[in-house]
């Protein structure tokens, strides 16, 4: 006998469930209509990419990639084959540098010895250098090893990757991109944080970085905030430089974080090395004077910087868009330079961060693709619907119309007829599979919510008429199936059920 088993989502992830579906979908749709009203466009990616592609976007050292990716090995596709020649081995190169830098190869510097020597010194080598060579690819193949894949925990790099790949350069004006979907991240699951989450998010990929790009994209978030009611929100600003400025920034910020090193917590500490930058995202209270004197990129930025950061408050303020400057913002992604922002909103506890963005000039170019600038934010949807539904802007759900009670074997073909009319009239009907007690119809009616029941026994039928009760009210009211027809059409437009 099979044990019984219940299944539960697993850790992390959920259901979202009606009615709470359709505040979702009200959500994204208003996204589509207001990002189509800039001229944006959809774009939908893979859930899954090759690893190496986060890996190199996002930075090995950040959260994200070092300690957040769902990654696994997609076995059957082998990277190293069964090669027989040397010539093969070469053509074997590059995947065998990426399973290396990927630690699939177990790295012990004998390995290492040998990778180099498949990459660098394949051409000139010696008989006795290739069968060595041929021996270790065997053992490669030994490991079984698969092409690594990773769900997305973000859709940046995908868009770039895809503005590569499509050659978007060449198409006329800049590349204005939008999507909406899932991304996953193994992080500690707790209010308005999952492992699957969703984002909806945009891009503007091409050659100019002009600050009234950045301007608009806000322009853009804010419209959108505004139209879904989610007002109550703060927009904060900064500029982290850019491959001329940063660098010395950040030079001056880890010395003068060794001088305080030993006031810092363990996480900090670890960051001084690894992404100075980061310790100015702290959280923890005992760090918050010490980061308060520490040096701040806005007394360091090279002149296009400054330039092009002042030049976006301006263009802010022409929209009316109000901000909050605030230097520590650097955001936990490697590719960012210039511009970065973040939006908080209400009623989320610590989890207020409802979306993050900023300019990402090198990742294109990073990714192997054309010089190219790009600016884009992601909205976190999961935080978005929550602070809608807890500071109590959500639209009412979605209305049942129309729940038709028949009676009688004679009632049922009228039922079938015009629930169909009725739907494809744009109303939502509740159809009875199957015939019920006048009473117990009524009744569910109720329960279920709808607007209207519509009577249907056996006298209605053989007179072609129909009874509609209101059922807030029980007002009812005799009717042909134009007059329905038309009755319920022109409420429909007047309150959208
Ligand atoms: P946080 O600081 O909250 O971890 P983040 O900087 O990692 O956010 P981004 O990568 O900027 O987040 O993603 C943009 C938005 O996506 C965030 O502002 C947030 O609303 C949402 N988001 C990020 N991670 C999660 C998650 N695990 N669960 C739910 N929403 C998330
Ligand atoms: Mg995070």
């Amino acid at each position: 006998m099979t044990e019984k088993r219940q299944f539960r989502a697993i850790k992390g992830t959920r259901d979202i469930l009606p009615p709470e579906s359709s505040l979702w979908n009200w959500f994204e749709q208003t996204a589509r209509e207001v990002f189509e009203s800039y001229n944006f466009r959809e774009i939908r990616l893979p859930i899954f990419e090759d690893t190496e592609l986060f890996a190199r976007s996002i930075g090995v050292e950040t959260d994200v990639v070092s300690k957040e990716m769902y990654t696994f090995e997609d076995r059957g596709s082998i990277h190293v084959g069964y090669p027989q020649t040397v010539d093969e081995v070469i053509r074997s190169n590059d995947a065998v540098k990426a399973a290396w830098e990927l630690k699939r190869i177990p790295q012990t510097p004998e390995n290492e010895l040998r990778v180099n020597l498949i990459n660098h010194a394949c051409k000139s080598i010696s008989d006795e250098g290739a069968s060595a060579l041929l021996r270790f690819v065997a053992e490669l193949h030994a490991l079984d090893l698969g092409d690594s894949v990773t769900l997305r925990p973000e859709a940046t790099a995908s868009v770039c990757r895809a503005y590569i790949e499509h050659n978007m350069h060449a198409l006329p004006g800049d590349a204005k991109l939008y999507y909406v979907g899932p991304m996953f991240r193994r992080e500690r699951p707790q209010k308005g944080r999952y492992r699957q989450f969703y984002q909806i998010g945009a891009e503007v990929l091409g050659q100019s970085d002009a600050p009234a790009i950045d301007a608009e994209v806000l322009e853009m978030l804010i419209a959108f905030f505004n139209r879904v009611g989610l007002t109550r929100t703060t927009l904060y600003l900064n500029s982290i430089g850019d491959k001329n400025c940063r660098p010395d920034y950040v030079a001056l910020l880890q010395n003068e974080l060794l001088n305080v090193a030993d006031k810092l917590g363990p996480d900090s500490q670890r960051r001084i090395e690894t992404n100075p930058l980061r310790v100015l995202d702290s959280k923890i209270p005992e760090e918050q004077p010490i980061i308060e004197k520490l040096p701040r990129i806005s007394d360091h930025l090279c002149d296009a910087c400054r330039e092009h950061f002042a030049k976006l408050k301006e263009e802010l303020n022409l929209r009316g868009i109000k901000y909050q400057e605030n230097w520590r913002l650097v955001r936990g992604l490697d590719y960012y330079t210039r511009t970065t922002f973040e939006v908080t909103a209400e009623g989320l506890g610590s989890q207020n961060a409802v979306c993050g963005g900023g300019r990402y000039d090198g990742l294109v170019e990073l990714l192997g693709g054309p010089p190219t600038k790009g600016i884009g934010f992601a909205i976190g949807s999961d935080r978005s619907i929550l602070s809608i539904q807890e500071t109590g802007s959500a639209p009412p759900p979605l209305v049942l119309s129309v729940f038709i009670a028949w009676m009688g074997p004679k009632a049922y073909p009228a039922a079938v007829s015009i629930a169909r009319k009725l739907r494809a009239a744009g109303l939502a009907v509740e159809l009875p599979p199957e015939e019920m007690k006048f009473k117990k119809s009524l009744g569910l009616a109720d329960k279920l919510g709808a607007r209207y029941a519509l009577i249907l026994g056996e006298d209605e039928a053989a007179s072609n008429t129909f009874t509609l009760k209101r059922l807030s009210d029980a007002a009812q009211k005799t009717l042909t199936e134009n007059e329905l027809l038309e009755y319920l059409e022109s409420e429909r437009r007047g309150t959208r059920a």
